[in-house]
């Protein structure tokens, strides 16, 4: 199986559907752990730590990752941390928990749907790989 790295090199930023747009219309099946019209929040199939949650935003309108954020973006932005902070809570992250948003090649991205990593439950390092 490719490393997260190699997927990630392999990838190619487009516009192009991806993976979360099945998951949003829940063609493929997700462990959905907080939803509302905006945002959806999700269990990583690969995850990183006890908690590992995808938060995206439910309409991506040009957001495949946050290099091509506009101010049009600013409302949900601020929401997909605000509702990160939420989750965390949900999941009893009350010791701490880490925030990624990997962008393009180099940051490791390999879907273009911006998209929050809520990662937490054991303890991090720094730097990070
Ligand atoms: O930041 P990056 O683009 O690499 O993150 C994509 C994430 O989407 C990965 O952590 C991967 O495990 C996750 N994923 C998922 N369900 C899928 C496809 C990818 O949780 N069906």
């Amino acid at each position: 199986m490719a490393s997260k790295k190699e997927a990630a090199l392999a990838a190619t930023p487009s516009d192009s559907p991806t993976i979360f747009d099945m998951i949003i219309s829940k063609e493929i099946p997700s462990t959905v752990v907080y939803e509302d019209d905006k945002v959806l929040a999700f269990r990583d199939i690969t995850p990183q730590g006890p908690v590992h949650i995808l938060l995206i935003p439910k309409v991506r309108d040009g957001l495949t990752g946050l290099c091509k954020a506009e101010e049009r973006h600013i409302d949900i932005l601020g929401r997909l941390l605000y509702t990160a902070k939420l989750v965390a809570k949900q999941e009893g992250l009350d010791e701490g928990f880490r925030i990624v948003i990997n962008d393009g090649p180099q940051g490791c991205q390999s879907v273009y749907h911006l998209h929050v990593h809520l990662i937490g439950g054991r303890q991090m390092n720094w730097p990070p790989g």
